[in-house]
């Protein structure tokens, strides 16, 4: 049995984690899942998980342990994964990064092949976050400035309404990057330590870093 190959994206909300994972998952092959686009799934369904969750992104926290890694094992398991996908959000915390691990270990679905961190300094992710344009339909997303859609307002792939997200209003954006430091930044000595970390400099046009990200990953 071949292992399917995980990709770990690392790097603060902003630093254009989701517009590459795009990419990659096309280009690759492989899988793109979303954190943030599970919850936000589980938010407009009204499930559940997603009324649990809704305070917790709303104040730009994390949401619990528990319920994420269950989400994220459960959605791991999807037949769309068997080559392998692109995680992209998660795990934010050592304790998730560490069930990860234990998941992978148990279920022999995959190994981590690549942990690349996007690297971009605080300023940058306000002024990115601040100008941030999404798609419901197909997690797609875009700058005003940075990254257009051809037609303002609508999403380039699905055709459908853009909307701007409740949480990347500036003050939440810089509790989400607060939590960010405290809770989601020691995972970037935890796979160095693991040898597979990679550092992308995040600031350069999304074409540079996709560059970047692929050869990180061949
Ligand atoms: P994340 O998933 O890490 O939160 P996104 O991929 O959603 O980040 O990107 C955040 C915002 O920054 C989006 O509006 C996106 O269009 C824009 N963006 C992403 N990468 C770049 C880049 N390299 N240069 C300029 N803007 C970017
Ligand atoms: P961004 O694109 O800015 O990185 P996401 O869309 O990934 O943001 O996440 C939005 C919100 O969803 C987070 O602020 C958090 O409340 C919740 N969330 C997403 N992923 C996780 C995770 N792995 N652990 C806990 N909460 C998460």
């Amino acid at each position: 049995m071949t292992m399917a190959e995980l990709i770990v994206l690392l790097g603060p909300p902003g630093a254009g984690k989701g517009t590459q994972a795009k990419v990659l998952s096309q280009t690759l092959g492989l899988s793109h899942i979303s954190s943030g686009d599970l919850f936000r799934d589980h938010l407009q369904r009204k499930t559940e998980l997603g009324i649990l969750a809704q305070g917790y992104m709303q104040r730009g926290e994390l949401v619990p342990d528990n319920v994420t890694i269950s989400m994220i094992r459960e959605r791991m398991r999807d037949k769309d994964c068997g080559k392998g996908a692109i995680l992209d959000g998660f795990p934010r915390t050592v304790a998730q990064a560490e069930a990860l691990d234990q998941f992978l270990a148990d279920s022999k679905l995959g190994t981590i092949r690549k942990g690349p961190y996007i690297k971009v300094e605080s300023q940058v992710l306000v002024d990115r976050l601040g100008g941030r344009w999404s798609c419901r339909a197909g997690g797609h997303v875009y700058h005003e400035k940075f990254n257009p859609p051809k037609v303002a307002g609508k999403c380039d792939v699905d055709g459908t309404d853009l909307y701007q997200r409740e949480d990347d209003k500036a003050e939440t954006v810089k509790n989400r990057i607060r939590v960010y430091f405290e809770q989601t930044a020691p995972l970037i000595e935890y796979y160095r330590r693991k040898g597979v970390l990679a550092e992308i400099d995040g600031a350069k046009p999304i074409e540079e870093v996709t560059g970047d990200l692929l050869a990180s990953v061949r």
